[in-house]
């Protein structure tokens, strides 16, 4: 018996529980799951086969302590007294939960709720009154500690790999999976083998002392897809210049790349500090610091609306805890003796 997260799109089945969503893991026998796909006749195993993946048993919550990611000491204070590997330990009995779903156990694999459905895997009851849901990953990164977020992003990425990689690319022949243990889809007819792809994108906190008052300041700029102010009250969202690194240049590169197109300064003293997956659609965001060199600010205006240097006791809207400008940007506080 082994265990799945059930994703519908970018939405994961999750358990309310008192201290917010947690996602289920739901048991089912991989016996059961090889047998379906083996029964039905050969057009049908093609689409049987999609929608379930393993994960990386290194990314699992057993493995937590060696994740070094500041978000994941949110959960030690209040829960260090009644937890098993990070997470929450449930009374199974007194919360009326099925032992079986409880957080204790670690998901090896993720499958969608159709690929579930299929193959007769039993799934909790997603109504309301079941204290059940699909929540959408965005929502969950804020309150998840980030080893499960990371699996769960993992997850994401695969399922949504697979069912957009159904063909060869070079032959348009149906493809077929790789040998179980091995993440690739193979060509039957020209054996040519597609990989899952990562798609590097740079981040970068740029900072510089306020010219007249000395304060630091940190490079902020408001993008047009964050959305236009409703009302004269509303709080305009600001992040971090990023963009993706371009095919031939090195990050280093793509960070002054970047910040020149997008906002027409020099920068002195790269350096990188941390990596998120983001699964949007698969993105590894390479989190760099930087500090302002030269040049006046001009936005490029097909992008953004407005970026500035911000004083750091006087930030805008900022992305939410769990993303990587939030960590960036943390720490730049933090090191000023400040906190977000
Ligand atoms: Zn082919």
């Amino acid at each position: 018996m082994t265990s799945a997260f059930i994703f519908s799109d970018d939405t994961i089945l999750c358990r309310q529980m008192p201290d917010g969503w947690w996602p289920l893991q739901v048991p089912y026998s991989e016996s059961d799951v090889i047998s379906a796909d083996s029964c039905s006749n050969s057009n049908s195993q093609h689409a049987y086969q999609i929608g379930h993946v393993a994960l990386l048993e290194s990314l699992a919550p057993s493995h937590w302590q060696v994740n070094t990611h500041s978000s994941i000491d949110k959960n030690n204070d209040d829960k260090a007294n009644n937890s098993v590997d990070g997470l929450p330990s449930i009374d199974a009995e007194s919360n009326g939960i099925n032992p079986i779903n409880t957080f204790t156990a670690q998901a090896s694999s993720a499958m969608t709720y159709d690929y579930a459905l299929a193959h007769n895997v039993t799934l909790p009851i997603s109504a309301e009154s079941s204290g059940n849901a699909f929540v959408p990953y965005r929502q969950l990164i804020t309150q998840l500690p980030i080893a499960l977020t990371d699996q769960l992003s993992q997850a994401l990425q695969l399922l949504r790999w697979q069912a957009d990689t159904q063909f060869c690319s070079r032959c348009a022949t149906p493809v077929v999976h790789a040998k179980r243990d091995e993440r690739a889809m193979v060509c039957p007819a020209c054996r040519l083998r597609q990989y899952p792809r990562v798609q590097p994108c740079i981040i970068t906190a740029i900072t510089r002392p306020n010219p007249q008052t000395g304060e630091m300041q940190i490079l902020l700029a408001h993008h047009h897809r964050y959305g236009q102010q409703k009302t004269p009250t509303q709080a305009l969202q600001y992040g971090l210049i990023a963009g993706f690194v371009e095919v031939g240049e090195s990050l280093e590169h793509a960070v002054v790349r970047e910040v020149a197109e997008e906002v027409n300064i020099s920068l002195t003293d790269i350096r990188y500090v941390s990596s998120q997956p983001w699964p949007f659609p698969s993105n590894l965001m390479l989190g760099f610091r930087a500090s302002y060199a030269g040049g006046d600010l001009i936005i490029q205006e097909d992008e953004l609306s407005h970026a500035d240097f911000f004083d750091l006791s006087n930030l805008p809207k900022i992305p939410a805890k769990g993303s990587i400008a939030y960590e960036l940007i943390a720490q730049i506080m933090n090191e000023n003796g400040m906190t977000l």
